[in-house]
């Protein structure tokens, strides 16, 4: 096991972090006080020209789910049918990220999402797939940082169905990959390859992977994790494992072993060392399939409850007529539209590569997963014990066969993978503090030397001279401010007076916790909900304001409405909470103080096997388990 202590373990995080801003950030400006709708207007329109074409692949994509996705069996089975892998690669579903000089369809990012939205909907192992093979798997790190010849090599392989997957987890790298132990010696002509990954989504399945592992320093290696593209069938490579979860029953998702593996020298990506800053980057924009999937799920959601509340008769009335019922199917409605403002926007910002969206990406994400969840919830206590039981189950008494569980069950993986919330936060975080770092960071750090604090010192000062005098007033204290926004311009006011806030509040706390804010996760949390919401209120308000549809228009008012009282809380939050109670308690709890808490029940450990499971370099020993499509 690699041994990394907590500084280590931050600085790789650190090294991997794209450091510039090179285009303007509407997200990073809204954490700086700002709100800067200038740079999300006019509300981008994809091309006409190639949102028609697009129009026709959902289109031919849609009759295919209807006619040949049967939701029912793959639940049953646990597998998506190779006709259906086939069918989808034939229609190119493969390559929608891929250009069309490699032979893919060059889909922008808003009908990517459009269509692993409709692809969710038919069954989300699907989208997964999907997701998996061309947001995070070989299409999209090529696309960034691949050679010419790579491209040549493997994007059309890729565009017409070949099946890829992306191996960065290992037993014992989760969130912090400073601990990977896969290793890429280098020897004549490439490097060797040794390690076991965890959880690889397409793993079962995938013809080429993105294979994550760290090449030891040598003469000649500036070595560290590099990204390499290995061929699934190269000598050494075993699929021990299939792996089972509490959804996605339909996921192809592996453990595999390296051992001794050639991977040819052409096959790094980028360069030695910059494994982890091309995961980050790719993730960028690949973080936006995921909450397309979360829209879809509340589109789900809106049309299941609306249906079987104005049908379900209780104490005399439809029970979408009671009040308890009635707010549920406003929250889900008034989110769902939320959430999809801040995907579209964020999908045709990332569209006319005008702005950065590292910021808004990683929010939509954080926010589509977390509301997602809570709206599915949400629709199992609408639907009542209905809710709970399975779609089979239901169909076999003669009702509808609607899986609510099972897209409660779908969805929650979401809150996990791709940056589980926790890490969301601190990212966010990061980039959220980064002005006030990049000019007082050294005042803080406590091995910074005088002579850097006394510079810091300086610069700081001018920099808040200048900064803080803009977080007193602005167009959100004037009362006719925004008013081209109509009815709306009252919410957008409140996003303008918010920011600021939210900048002042970031900027006390800079001050009263110096080098330790970074440890003060409730509060930084907060501080990220908050940015999330003045970001789904913006986009909400803009989309309405420009569709200029007077639905739209309720939705968006409706949701700023309930947006802001979650806002006020996690302001007042923000200096009255039990943070520091919470975090003495959790200590008494591993110090054994409450165990006595824990009679009553079975053991809920069992003795045998690891908390995590330990791996030895060497040979397989278990058959290989890999799907080969018929
Ligand atoms: C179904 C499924 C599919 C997956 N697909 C892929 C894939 O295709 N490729 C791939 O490489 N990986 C994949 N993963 C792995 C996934 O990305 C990881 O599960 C995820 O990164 C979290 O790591 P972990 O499970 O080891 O949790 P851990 O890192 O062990 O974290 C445990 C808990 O601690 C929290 N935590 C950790 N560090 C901190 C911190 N510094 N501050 C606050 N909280 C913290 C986490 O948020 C979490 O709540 C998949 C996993 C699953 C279950």
């Amino acid at each position: 096991m690699t041994t990394v202590d907590e500084k280590q373990a931050r600085q790789v995080a650190e090294a991997a972090r794209e450091t510039q801003w090179r285009k303007p950030s509407f997200g990073k400006e809204l954490f700086l006080g700002r709100l800067r709708l200038d740079l999300v207007q006019p509300w981008p329109e994809p091309d006409p020209a190639t949102a028609e074409q697009a129009e026709g692949f959902l289109d031919k994509l849609r009759a295919f789910l209807v006619a040949n996705v049967d939701n029912a069996a793959i639940e049953r089975d646990g597998r998506i049918p190779d006709e259906v892998i086939r069918g989808l690669g034939e229609l190119g579903a493969f390559g929608m990220k891929i250009d069309q000089k490699y032979g893919g369809l060059g889909l922008s990012n808003l009908h990517y999402c459009r269509a692993l939205q409709l692809v969710g909907s038919a069954n989300p192992s699907l989208s997964a797939l999907l997701s998996a093979h061309q947001s995070i798997g070989v299409p999209q790190p090529l696309k960034l940082f691949g050679t010419p010849e790579q491209k040549q090599a493997y994007l059309p392989r890729l565009a017409a169905g070949e099946v890829s997957a992306f191996l960065l987890t290992e037993p014992d790298v989760g969130s912090d990959p400073a601990r990977m132990s896969s290793t890429a010696r280098p020897v004549n002509g490439g490097y060797r390859l040794d390690g076991v990954k965890l959880w690889a989504t397409n793993g079962t399945l995938a013809t080429l992977l993105v294979v994550m592992a760290q090449v030891p320093k040598s003469d000649g290696h500036r070595g560290g994790i590099t990204a390499f593209v290995v061929e699934a069938d190269s000598p050494g490579v075993t699929i021990e494992r299939r792996n089972e979860f509490l959804g996605l029953r339909g996921l192809e998702n592996s453990v595999t072993r390296f051992h001794d593996v050639f991977v040819p020298a052409d096959n790094v990506i980028g360069a030695e060392g910059k494994g982890l800053r091309i995961a980050l980057t790719t993730l960028n924009t690949g973080r936006l399939s995921l909450p397309a999937m979360c829209v879809g799920a509340g589109k789900y959601c809106l049309s299941v409850a609306r249906q079987w509340a104005a049908d379900r008769v209780q104490w005399g009335l439809p029970v979408a007529r009671h009040e308890a019922v009635a707010k549920k199917i406003a929250f889900i409605a008034a989110t769902t539209y939320a959430m999809e403002a801040m995907l579209d926007l964020s999908c045709m910002l990332a569209d006319d590569d005008r702005n950065d969206i590292r910021i808004e990406a990683a929010l939509v994400k954080l926010f589509g997963s977390e509301m997602a969840w809570v709206m599915a919830d949400e629709l199992v206590q609408v639907r009542g014990g209905r809710g709970y039981e399975t779609a089979a189950s239901l169909a076999a008494r003669g009702e509808k066969a609607i899986g609510v569980e099972q897209l409660l069950r779908d969805l929650r993986i979401n809150r996990i993978f791709e940056g589980s919330t926790e890490i969301m936060h601190l990212l966010i975080a990061r980039e959220a503090v980064d002005a006030h770092l990049s000019v007082a960071g050294d005042i803080i750090d406590p091995e910074a030397s005088l002579g850097r604090k006394a510079k810091a010192g300086a610069r700081a000062g001018g920099f808040y001279a200048r900064w803080l005098p803009t977080l007193a007033v602005g167009r959100g204290q004037v009362p006719g401010g925004f008013g081209g926004y109509g009815p709306l311009a009252v919410h957008l006011r409140f996003v303008e007076r918010s920011s600021r806030k939210l900048a002042r509040e970031t900027f006390y706390a800079m001050a009263r916790w110096q080098g330790r804010l970074e440890r003060k996760q409730g509060f930084l949390g907060r501080i990220v909900d908050i940015g999330a919401e003045l970001f789904a209120m913006s986009a909400a308000c803009m989309r309405a304001h420009a569709q200029a549809d007077p639905a739209g228009r309720e939705l968006a008012d409706l949701f700023c409405k309930q947006s802001r009282l979650r806002v006020e809380a996690l302001f007042a939050a923000l200096w009255d909470n039990t943070d520091a109670l919470d975090v003495q308690a959790t200590r008494r709890v591993l110090d054994g103080r409450y165990l006595a808490l824990e009679e009553g029940v079975l053991p809920a450990v069992p003795q045998a096997g690891e908390w995590v499971s330990s791996w030895a370099p060497g040979p397989s020993t278990v058959e290989d388990v890999r799907r080969r499509l018929e």
